[in-house]
């Protein structure tokens, strides 16, 4: 799987922007990493260049795109310099040095997980399980008392491990090309939807 910040505003990521924050539009910003800050770690390194610099932090919406598959809107937070300058001190996961941001005036960050926002940019049953097993797999780290847990969080591996092995099963056919109507992954040479379709459906509607 491999996201990216989306070259262009397409249709389906003005779509994902309506639903996250309506009537909100996104901007192109600059990566400028702090020495000390850490990879999907923005909160605490806004906070941190708040101390060093001055300014203000603000949360909104990193647009990412997983090319054909989906569309993606994280929740993150951006610095403001005393200038009024957005700039995104947090590093990214593949280097990164632009963003694609939507300011969210509603929310600040309360210390609880918000999930990302996923929106299919194809209508097939891998990319709609995918989407529902990342889904699922947040909800189960963010189950009850887990939700007030920082860092590490234990998890029976009954309840995760068939998420997990999905969302792993479901990404690897979708980066490979395979579409719902290709023989499975598993090679059992029927189609997704009639092989690991129905019971990974199943799975992910409990
Ligand atoms: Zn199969």
């Amino acid at each position: 799987m491999k996201t990216i910040t989306p070259p262009h505003i397409t249709r389906h990521i003005q779509k994902l922007i309506a639903k996250v924050v309506p009537g909100q539009s996104a901007s192109y910003l600059t990566v400028q990493p702090e020495p000390n800050a850490v990879v999907n770690e923005c909160f605490p390194n806004v906070a941190a260049k708040i101390e060093r610099s001055g300014g203000h932090m603000i949360c909104g919406w990193q647009i990412w795109e997983w090319p054909h598959v989906m569309v993606e809107a994280e929740f993150h937070a951006v610095w403001v310099s005393p200038e009024g300058q957005f700039v995104d001190i947090t590093p990214k996961p593949h280097g990164e040095d632009t963003i694609l941001f939507v300011p969210d005036a509603r929310r600040a960050y309360a210390g609880v997980v918000i999930d990302n926002v996923r929106m299919p940019v194809r209508d097939d049953l891998l990319v709609r399980h995918f989407i529902k097993a990342s889904e699922a797999i947040v909800k189960v780290m963010n189950r009850g008392e887990r939700s007030a847990q920082y860092g590490q969080v234990s998890v029976p591996a009954h309840e995760i491990e068939p998420l997990m092995m999905a969302q792993s099963f479901l990404g690897q056919s979708i980066s490979l090309g395979l579409r719902d109507h290709n023989s499975c992954l598993c090679r059992s040479g029927s189609k997704y939807k009639r092989c690991h379709g129905p019971s990974f459906e199943l799975l992910l509607s409990k």
